[in-house]
């Protein structure tokens, strides 16, 4: 089993290709918010423009439901992709309308949204043959939806034989990037998990624990954590549903002597908009009222010297609110003490990305990766379905 790249690709001269990218960026209001996986996607998409006669590119944004949505609409993206492309990029509003290949020679389409319609994340035959029905290659480069069994990843590669379908650039770099990760990292090996997701992303820390001297939770996932040990967490999100998982975690650093860590303090607030309260407190002793919104000092002062000793460093999740200024210290520190790091550090996830770039870090980095979900089950050692369905 090897993973084919893009030179890989046989009889390139007329083809149409659909390539599936990772154009899932923050949108508001009609406005893209940052365009880190627009530009990772530029090299593969210059590359086929070069060689090949159409390039469609599609991707999933945000959690539409199967129906369109405007509010979930690509087509903000397909400006921000023209202009960092230098070429037109025409629109298609329905990611399935056959028009998109009414195109002229060397063009560039953007279809909707795949997730419009729900056969994208059921991965069904049906969608996948429409999909892919005017294309004769298919190019996978959405490193951050290979986790995720869906049409666009999984059936649509599995109607390509060899020669015709391969992975872009990024997911390519992002391979061989985190199998210095996944394989036998240098130890020590500190992972730092946050973020909100906590659903997805708790079981394979389960794998992870396996790995890894020291893990350190923050973020929405340390409430879950700091659910379970007993202590209450007042209104902070938690994931009740998770709560056996994060124990089965626990037991199993426990067992395993490795070094866990749990915030010891926490920053909590009324709201997250206009608080009108806002204090530092020992994560043992959070007001009912109130709800945990970043890892408190103390907390980023232990994190930074555990991370200081490390060789290996694998970073996913914001360690509060970072959006709200009043919460970002927390995430802040964790990014400077990578930065300053001479580890080889692995940072994965839209919003983790996103606070490295305000950090202003993004030099500092080892490897920055588009995925988040996708980047911790594959330095869990899990193949990939996205993966998996384009080996031959
Ligand atoms: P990533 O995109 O890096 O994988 P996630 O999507 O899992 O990270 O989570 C990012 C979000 O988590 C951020 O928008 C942040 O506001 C939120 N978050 C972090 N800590 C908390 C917390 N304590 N309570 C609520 N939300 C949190
Ligand atoms: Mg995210």
């Amino acid at each position: 089993m090897s993973l084919p790249s893009l030179d890989d690709l046989e009889d390139l001269g007329g083809a149409r290709v659909l390539a599936r990218l990772d154009l899932n960026v923050p949108v508001r209001d009609g406005v893209v918010l940052d365009d880190t996986r627009i530009i990772a996607a530029l090299p593969t998409l210059r590359w086929l423009r070069e060689r090949v006669d159409e390039v469609a590119a599609c991707s999933h944004l945000g959690k539409a439901k199967g129906v369109p949505d405007p509010a979930f609409s690509l087509h903000p993206v397909a400006a921000v992709l023209e202009q960092a492309l230098g070429v037109p990029v025409r629109f298609i509003p329905d990611c399935l309308d056959p028009a998109a290949v009414e195109s002229e020679s060397g063009s560039v389409v953007l279809l909707e949204n795949l997730r419009f319609h729900p056969g994208e994340k059921a991965n069904d035959t049906h969608f996948a043959e429409r999909l892919a029905a005017p294309y004769s290659h298919y190019v996978n480069d959405a490193f951050g939806t290979a986790h995720r069994a869906h049409a666009s990843v999984v059936a649509v590669p599995q109607l390509y034989p060899s020669g015709r379908k391969a992975a872009g650039f990024l997911v390519e770099r992002e391979v061989a990037a985190l199998g210095r990760v996944a394989g036998a990292p240098e130890q020590p090996f500190v992972a730092v998990v946050g973020g909100a997701k906590v659903s997805t992303k708790t079981a394979p820390l389960q794998t992870l624990v396996e790995n890894v001297s020291s893990l350190l939770i923050g973020g929405g996932m340390a409430n879950t954590f700091l659910l379970a040990q007993g202590y209450e967490v007042g209104r902070s999100l938690v994931e009740e549903e998770m709560l056996d998982t994060a124990r089965a975690v626990l037991e199993s650093a426990a067992e395993r002597g490795i070094d866990l860590e749990l915030p010891e303090d926490v920053v909590v607030a009324d709201a997250i908009t206009e608080p009108q309260r806002v204090e530092v407190v020992s994560s043992r002793a959070v007001p009912a009222e109130l709800m945990i919104v970043d890892i408190g000092p103390r907390t980023c002062a232990r994190f930074a010297r555990v991370l200081a000793a490390a060789r290996t460093v694998f970073w996913n999740g914001p360690m509060g609110v970072f959006e709200v200024e009043d919460f970002a210290a927390g995430t802040l520190a964790v990014a400077e003490a990578l930065a300053i790091s001479s580890a080889f550090t692995v940072v994965g996830g839209g919003e983790s990305v996103m606070a490295i770039r305000r950090a202003g870090v993004m030099d500092s980095i080892g490897h920055v990766s588009t995925g988040g979900g996708a980047s911790l089950e594959f330095i869990t050692g899990k193949p990939l379905p996205g993966i998996v369905a384009l080996e031959n």
